[in-house]
């Protein structure tokens, strides 16, 4: 590892699992935290934190507020829980618009709304300005488990690998944004609240392996991380993956892939082969996820690895995302 943090120990990917192996694991080593989930589950809850330091604050689809409320509630909810409880800590730097922060507090209200979660305890912090840029926000959530035993561990050959919607939005609003460019108005962040989606399917009695939220690193670091933990080969047929025209547009012009860019609201979903037209089928009942697919299947073939496989038959390893990919994403 390197000798000082470089921004692509905070990428998602490769090196930021190096970080967080070597150093924390290494710290604060014990068995929930070694399971690896999108939360840990304590008893009938599920506890996950998340900090928030997105840059730009607003973009097209949501701003930093919303994100930081979808950003924990969606890992509670990938975990089969109702979120229910959030503290909200917030490090403002000196100067910033009143009105702003007023704005980014009503969009993390209206969206605990849709999770049906309170905020029940908080921090404030100002710093002199130069300290921290505008604003960042942490969020931590405790949801209460209405279906217990889905773990990223537990993936077999009996489960088919489905995404919820089409990918890589979120990465590829933030990096127009950035770049200041002039993109269709259909481009904007897939920035949602997941529970709606996982509520039906648990409410519909689909049998659900595992869900993971597709954020830094998108679905190529999920599928990944799933192939490791569950010790299986996970084979995605490539022209199966939803990807939209706007955002294949973006990847096309600079040479990304779609499946490394960073997801607010689009989840990798394993579950039982006789579960995945009943899954599809509720899925799609929600606006967002008209292109909702089954993407793969979970092999043997290579365990511990992702194959791509494309339409003219060739096939080649899907990688974990590396090197510093677009910090300040979410
Ligand atoms: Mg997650």
């Amino acid at each position: 590892m390197t000798k000082t943090i470089t921004l692509a120990q905070g990428n998602g990917g490769e090196e930021n699992n190096e970080l967080i192996k070597k150093v924390f694991y290494k710290a604060f080593k014990n068995e929930i935290l070694e399971r690896s989930e999108d939360a840990a589950v304590i008893g009938k809850w599920a506890m996950t934190t998340d900090s928030f330091t997105v840059s730009p604050l607003f973009f097209a689809g949501a701003d930093i507020g919303k994100l930081a409320v979808c950003g924990t509630c969606n890992d509670l909810a990938m975990m089969g829980a109702q979120p229910k409880y959030l503290t909200c800590s917030v490090i403002i730097e000196e100067g910033f618009e009143v009105e702003s922060l007023e704005r980014i507090v009503e969009s993390m209200r209206a969206e605990l709304a849709i999770n049906g979660a309170v905020v029940v305890s908080g921090d404030t912090k100002v710093v002199p300005k130069g300290s921290v840029d505008k604003i960042f926000i942490n969020t931590t959530g405790l949801g209460e488990i209405a279906r217990e035993g889905i773990s990223s561990n537990n993936i077999s050959e009996a489960d088919v690998i489905l995404i919820n919607r089409d990918i890589g939005c979120h990465g590829a609003t933030i990096f127009a944004a950035r770049e200041g460019m002039q993109m269709s108005s259909a481009l904007k962040s897939d920035c949602n609240s997941l529970y709606p989606q996982v509520k039906a399917l648990i409410d519909a009695g689909v049998r659900i392996t595992a869900m993971r939220d597709a954020t830094r690193g998108g679905v190529a670091a999920v599928l990944n991380e799933w192939a490791r933990q569950s010790n299986v080969c996970i084979e995605v047929d490539e022209e199966k993956i939803p990807v939209s025209r706007e955002v294949q547009g973006i990847c096309e012009m600079l040479g990304f892939e779609a499946t490394a860019l960073a997801n607010e609201g689009t989840f990798v979903l394993a579950l039982p082969r006789e579960s995945a037209p009943q899954a599809l089928e509720i899925l799609r009942t929600f606006e967002v996820c008209a292109m909702a697919s089954m993407v793969g299947e979970v092999t043997q073939k290579h365990p511990q690895r992702v194959i791509l496989k494309s339409a003219w038959g060739t096939s080649r390893f899907m990688e974990t995302p590396s090197g510093e990919l677009l910090p300040r994403i979410c």
